[in-house]
């Protein structure tokens, strides 16, 4: 059995030391701030799954990832998705031919004219698409994640097989130590273990040029590049909302997604909404230190007329807003790879919650040398 520190208790740190652990690794967890803090990618309570993607290498992940969800939700005897189902609707979307890899795939799905879609949730209007009304596909396994709770469930499941989770322990450095790695804070604290895991989300940029990694692997990595991103919260009209499913929709160069947004924030009646984001529509940063939590206003402006042209369902005005991370590769694949017994992991890109206990299988398998990540995730 080996020796590993894991840097970072986001979804994807919490989901490999989970997966380590399991396997009678020593693990430990080393995080800067806390599990899940509101400074990086993974807190809060409403992350959405959904299987639509227009590469059938992400459907057939979905499938297996959410296998490994029941499986977590099983073992933790928590429930950490709430079901929803979703709609991906604009022409920019494709309804027709996520449908067909629906199809091969296995997953149950619908695909519904706008006018049907809008009797059915009449909290949308679907079909008023610059590009022309495509249909709305409706598929029901979708649904909403509580990543809060899922960081904590798979940290308590390591912890049970052993795994030591340090708190406030920011890594500012790892260094080669005989045939293992040492593991160093600015303060001098110190942490010896064979193989080191980096799962520090929209930190790698600030962190890659401290980790002993060799000059060939940086060069090969794609450029990640970290989004401080704009979400908001909307009161449903009919005060209720429950039944509103989450939706993709790309319309005229425009990605926007919602969610009913849990926990996250409430009206003062204790009532929740719907939250809304256009995806990349935030601001580029160097890394998540020059995070300033500032909501950019034209991307208010443009948010808050999607909602009065799309969603008369809703009351166009957000009662809360929020900025959060994301950690991007130009082709939206993650980062999986590793050499010299340093791995690092970047699954995000703004839609790796939907798969982190997969992720945490695939990283422990990477890191332990037991099988190399799927080809997309490696390092040319
Ligand atoms: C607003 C928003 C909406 C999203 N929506 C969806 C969605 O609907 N569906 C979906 O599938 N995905 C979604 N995502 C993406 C998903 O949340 C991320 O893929 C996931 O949270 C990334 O987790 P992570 O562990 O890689 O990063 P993080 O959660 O940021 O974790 C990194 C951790 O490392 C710690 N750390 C950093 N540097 C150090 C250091 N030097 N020493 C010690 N600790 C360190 C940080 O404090 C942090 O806790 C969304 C993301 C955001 C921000």
């Amino acid at each position: 059995m080996g020796t590993y520190v894991v840097i970072g208790a986001g979804l994807a740190g919490a989901a490999t030391a989970w997966h380590l652990a399991g396997r009678g690794h020593e693990v430990t967890v080393l995080e800067r701030s806390v599990p899940a803090n509101g400074e990086g990618s993974s807190h809060g309570s409403a992350r959405i799954l959904r299987y639509g993607y227009p590469d059938p290498f992400y459907v057939r992940l979905v499938v297996e990832a959410r296998a490994e969800w029941d499986g977590l939700e099983r073992l933790s005897g928590e429930r950490l998705i709430s079901g929803t189902g979703s709609l991906d609707f604009g022409a920019g979307r494709d309804p027709a031919a996520l449908a067909a890899l629906f199809e091969e795939a296995g997953v149950e799905h619908e695909l519904l004219t706008s006018a049907d879609a809008t009797e059915r949730w009449p909290g949308f209007r679907f079909g008023s698409d610059v590009d022309g009304d495509s249909g709305v596909l409706w598929h029901p396994a979708a649904g909403v994640i509580d990543p809060e709770a899922a960081v904590s469930a798979m940290l308590r499941l390591a912890r049970a097989d052993g795994a030591r989770v340090e708190t406030g322990w920011p890594v500012a450095a790892v260094e080669r130590a005989g045939a293992g790695h040492r593991v160093l804070a600015a303060d001098g604290r110190r942490e010896e273990a064979e193989k080191v895991v980096v799962t520090a989300g929209g930190w790698l940029p600030g962190l890659l040029g401290a980790l002993p990694l060799p000059r060939a692997f940086l060069d090969a990595l794609p450029p990640i590049q970290v989004m401080e991103e704009n979400a908001y919260h909307f009161p449903y009209r009919d005060g209720a909302g429950e039944a509103w499913p989450t939706f993709i929709h790309k319309d005229a160069g425009m990605l926007v997604y919602g969610l009913p947004g849990g926990r996250d924030a409430a009206l003062p009646d204790g009532r929740t909404g719907l939250k809304i984001a256009e995806y990349n529509g935030g601001r580029p940063i160097r890394s998540a230190a020059a995070r300033t939590g500032r909501i950019d206003p034209a991307n208010r402006r443009r948010i808050t007329g999607y909602v009065r042209r799309t969603l008369p369902g809703l009351v166009p005005e957000p009662y809360a807003e929020t900025t959060c991370l994301f950690t991007n590769t130009p082709t939206e694949d993650f980062v999986i790879d590793g050499v010299g017994g340093v791995t690092v992991a970047s699954p995000c890109s703004g839609h790796g919650a939907k798969f982190a206990p997969l992720l945490g299988r695939i990283i422990a398998d990477a890191a332990s040398g037991e099988r190399p990540a799927p080809e997309p995730f490696r390092v040319a």
